[in-house]
Formats: structure tokens, C-alpha cells, sequence
């Protein structure tokens, strides 16, 4: 039985931090200025501020400068909106990412809305979701952008292939099925509501998984050879009692004997995510200068 080829997402997100490095040194050459980063956390959650010290240091090793503010969590929202304002008015700023979830006296909505849209390099304001819909230049949420490319990268032209994405958060499942729809495929979109998912994901060319319950997607679910995108990151219990480890949201030992490729988790689809807000900082800051975004 032929095995399915591994995308090695980890690897592609090396090469693509280190090509935005490379842009992040010829727009200092052009402007004199690094392109800026600013990340907001408010409160303690631990894998927030997992996620926001890795984001910074990121942001650092590609060149840029990392502006982190974190805000104890009994701030108001009108203390963060007054905090956004002033991020979209900083010259130095290209990029704000406010690190979801937020506590919750504070409405998410209203904050993703108040970050300037030519900032916001998460692609969550509804100006940019607006603009990936009618297909016009914006910013696309990292997480997605970064499937994608994984999928061009492992098929080359997507047009005319069957993709089913199961999910439909705004910040995977739909800005993804918008992504499909433009690179010419053939899109369904599943849900918690959608009748017989197996025979829906049966055939599908292309399968993204975007839905957090581990190892739902089964192997004999796949068609032959599809391509599978797991974004799923779910922690289950390990082997070794006490211990924990993650899987994605297909079953990967199943779908591996199946599958033409698919993502593994972790090193598959994660890695990309910051890469690709590193990708979306270096745009933001060229548009801001008129400088040309490399490729
Ligand atoms: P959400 O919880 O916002 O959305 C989950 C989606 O899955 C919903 O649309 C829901 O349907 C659907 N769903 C739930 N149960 C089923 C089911 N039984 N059958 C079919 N569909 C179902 O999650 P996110 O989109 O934010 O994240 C999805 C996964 O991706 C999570 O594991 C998350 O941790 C991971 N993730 C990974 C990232 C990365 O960097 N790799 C980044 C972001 C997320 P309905 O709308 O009907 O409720």
C-alpha cells in the first residue's frame, strides 16, 4: 500500500521566515525603519501568553521590531479601544494583533473593528473579511493563507478541484472556503449541521479540517490520493500516564495509507501561522511606504 507524502509545513514556514527576513532587510535598506509589530494580551491566560512571547520573538529573528503591551485583566474596554487608537495612529506600527480570546467584559467584535484595517495583519476586521469576499487586496487571516500555501506548494493549480473545508469559523473555515473559491475550485463548506460528513468529505480533492475534535476525520472517509489540511489542534491524553500529547482533527495513521498527503500535527499546518503574520507585517509596512512587496 503506497503511503501518503508528509507536508512538511515546519519546513516551509523556515523557508517562508526566511525569505520575509530577507524582504524585512531590503525595506530597511530603502526606508531606514524596521517594520513594527504590536501585540496586545490582555490578562493571564498561560497559552496566550504562549503564543504572544513566541509571535515576539519571532518578530525579532525576522528583523522586525516586537511591541508588546500586556494589560492586567480587569482592563475595560474602552482602556483597550483607547490602546488600539493609539497603535493605528503610531507611524511606527505596520501590524496590531490583539491575542484572542479576551476577558470577558470586553466585546471582541468591537476591538477587531476598531483596529485599522490596513493594519490588521490577523485579517479578522470585517473590512478585510469584506474585501477577501469581493476579491480585492487585504489582509487574509494567517491560519488559512498558510493552508493555502502548503496546498499550492503540494499541487501547484488548484482550479477545478473538489474541496470540502469542515469548519466555518470566521477565522479558518470561511476565510478558507473565500481562498478556494479563488484559486478556481469547487468548494463545500461542512458544519456540525451538515447531514452524512463522511460521504461529503468522500469527495473532495482537497480536504481542510478545521473543527477541533481529535482524530474525527477518519481514514476510509478520505477518497484516494485527496491532499488533507489538518488545522485541528487538540491535546489528548498520552501513552505514559500524566502525560499529554496533540493530534489533529483526522485520524493521521488511518488517513496516511490513503491520502495521496496530508499535514501532520503538530509541524504541520501550526508553524505556518506565525510565519505567514510575519508574510502579512512586511506587506503591511511596504503598502505604508509605498515600497514594492516582494515576492
Ligand atoms: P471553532 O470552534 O470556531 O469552529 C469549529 C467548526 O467546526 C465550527 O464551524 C463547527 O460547526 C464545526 N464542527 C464542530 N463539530 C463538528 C462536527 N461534529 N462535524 C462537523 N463540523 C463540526 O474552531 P476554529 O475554526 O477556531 O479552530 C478549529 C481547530 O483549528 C481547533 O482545533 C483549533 O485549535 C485549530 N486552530 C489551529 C490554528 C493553527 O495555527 N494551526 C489556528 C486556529 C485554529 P458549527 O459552526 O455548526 O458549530
Amino acid at each position: 500500500m503506497s503511503q501518503a507524502k508528509i507536508i512538511d509545513g515546519a519546513a516551509f514556514a523556515a523557508g517562508l521566515r526566511g525569505r520575509v527576513a530577507e524582504g524585512v532587510a531590503a525595506f530597511r535598506a530603502k526606508t531606514g525603519r524596521a517594520p513594527g509589530l504590536a501585540v496586545v494580551l490582555v490578562g493571564e491566560d498561560p497559552a496566550s501568553q504562549v503564543y504572544v512571547r513566541s509571535k515576539g520573538k519571532a518578530t525579532i529573528e525576522a528583523g522586525m521590531v516586537s511591541i508588546e503591551h500586556k494589560l492586567p485583566p480587569e482592563k475595560t474596554q474602552d482602556d483597550l479601544l483607547a490602546l488600539v487608537r493609539e497603535l493605528n495612529a503610531d507611524p511606527a506600527v505596520d501590524g496590531i494583533l490583539v491575542q484572542l480570546p479576551l476577558p470577558a467584559q470586553i466585546n471582541e467584535n468591537a476591538v477587531i473593528a476598531t483596529i485599522d484595517p490596513d493594519k490588521d495583519v490577523d485579517g479578522f476586521n470585517p473590512v478585510n473579511a469584506g474585501r477577501l469576499a469581493i476579491g480585492l487586496h487585504g489582509f487574509v487571516p494567517c491560519t488559512p493563507l498558510g493552508c493555502l500555501m502548503l496546498l499550492k506548494d503540494t499541487l501547484g493549480d488548484l482550479s477545478g478541484l473538489d474541496a470540502v473545508v469542515v469548519g466555518r469559523s470566521n477565522i479558518v473555515g470561511k476565510p478558507m472556503a473565500q481562498l478556494l473559491i479563488r484559486e478556481s475550485c469547487t468548494v463545500t463548506v461542512a458544519h456540525s449541521r451538515t447531514k452524512d460528513l463522511p460521504s461529503v468529505v468522500k469527495r473532495a480533492d482537497i480536504v481542510v479540517a478545521a473543527v477541533g475534535r481529535p482524530r474525527m476525520i477518519k481514514g476510509d472517509w478520505l477518497k484516494p490520493g485527496a491532499t488533507v489540511i489538518d488545522v485541528g489542534i487538540n491535546r489528548v491524553p498520552a501513552d505514559e500516564p500524566g502525560k499529554t500529547r496533540l493530534v489533529g482533527d483526522v485520524a493521521f495513521d488511518e488517513a496516511l495509507s490513503v491520502a495521496g498527503a496530508i499535514t501532520p500535527v503538530p509541524k504541520g499546518v501550526g508553524p505556518m501561522t506565525i510565519a505567514v503574520l510575519l508574510r502579512n507585517t512586511l506587506v503591511s509596512a511596504c503598502r505604508r511606504e509605498h515600497v514594492a512587496v516582494p515576492e
